[in-house]
């Protein structure tokens, strides 16, 4: 039987590099993609330390999948053998309500890759030609796994449906926050507020297009948002990339009348909101969960040099050797932005900023 490497979580806490079949293609999977780079986002620590409540086990993890098209099918049109392709993590039924309205990223029977079936913590896998996305030219694989992040990005903005006229709140400037400001900053909104704990990253905004910063530990934040946003009237669009327990509470509190409040958190924890703080702006409060075929989208953007994804990746480490890619993270190292797998042998090293 030939066999492929795999890095299994075999229960929250057990991670385990494995033998399996190697994989096949059929009718549906009909393309074999020999797996170049895979990410690790913050799911993927979330699934192996057992706080996704959305996982199944065991589970190989992985969604920020990107490799060489290998082998086609003879029903397979939309890629070659050869292609570089990026895989969309969202596989859904076609069928429910919400497939039916074009949004199968909260399908009925959503199953997302790494996370409720198998992902690209491997080294080939097969799947639908449909869900390949051919990358551009020159960018490599290790950077072309950002392009999975920036599409969760543009999907809260399509969901925020920003305008000219919006002043633009983006709560939290970690991974997501920061992919966030570039794709907001495309919408050209009037103003791009950013709040943070951390100076460090106030400063980074700035410098990336933000207009007005906060710093909730060191000044009121309802006050100084009052102060930037024209006519005090508060941010007519809010979007939490933070997502802690309280900041839906705070968002709500801080927004214009007529505001939308963009939610991405996942936690379970209860939290104050009050029907007056909804009601007396008639705000929309919308979720904006994976994305929504938006990949296409973010590979255009980058063609035409609207996103940038070079120099992001802060560590690459072979796929065998996850185990101490997942404990490193764990140490939560100011050094640390992205973490990617390759499969291919890369020593773990600090990636070199320049090659
Ligand atoms: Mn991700
Ligand atoms: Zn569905």
């Amino acid at each position: 039987m030939e066999t492929i490497k795999a890095v299994r979580i075999m229960k929250p806490g057990e991670l385990r590099i494995v033998e399996e079949e190697m994989p096949h293609i059929d009718e549906v999977n009909n393309v074999l993609v020999k797996v170049k780079a895979s990410g690790l986002c913050g799911s993927d620590a979330g699934i192996y330390h057992g706080t996704n409540a959305a996982a199944t086990y065991p589970r190989i993890i992985g969604h920020e999948i990107v490799g060489e098209v290998v082998e086609c099918g003879a029903s397979a049109s939309k890629v070659k053998v050869g292609d570089r392709v990026i895989i969309d993590q969202v596989t859904a039924c076609g069928h429910c309500y919400a497939c039916r309205h074009g949004r199968p990223n909260v399908c009925q029977n959503l199953k997302v890759r790494g996370v409720h079936i198998d992902g690209g913590y491997r080294e080939y896998m097969a799947v639908p030609d449909k869900d390949c996305y051919i990358l551009p030219e020159g960018l490599r694989y290790v950077d072309a796994v950002l392009i999975e992040p920036t599409t969760i990005a543009v999907q809260a903005c399509s969901r925020a449906q920003i305008q000219e006229d919006d002043e633009v709140l983006i709560n939290g400037q970690g991974a997501l926050g920061t992919r966030m400001l570039s794709i907001v900053k495309l919408h050209h909104p009037k103003k791009i507020i950013v709040s943070d704990i951390v100076d460090e990253k106030l400063q980074d905004a700035l410098r990336n297009g933000a207009t007005d910063v906060i710093n909730p530990l060191k000044e009121n934040f309802f006050e100084k948002l009052r102060d930037i946003t024209t006519d005090g009237y508060g941010p007519t669009v809010s979007i939490d990339c933070a997502c802690t327990k309280d900041s839906l509470g705070t968002m709500i509190q801080g927004s214009g009348n007529a505001g939308r409040v963009i939610t991405m958190g996942f936690t379970n924890t209860p939290t104050e909101v009050t029907n007056f703080g909804i009601t007396s702006k008639e705000l929309d409060i919308r979720g904006s969960r994976l994305q929504n075929r938006k990949f296409q989208e973010v590979i255009d953007l980058v063609k035409e040099g609207k996103v940038n994804l070079d120099h992001q990746i802060s560590h690459v480490c072979d796929f065998r050797e996850a185990q101490s890619g997942f404990d490193f993270n764990d140490t939560h190292d100011p050094s640390i932005r992205k973490i990617v797998f390759t499969m291919e042998g890369e020593p773990y090293k600090v990636r070199p900023d320049k090659d």
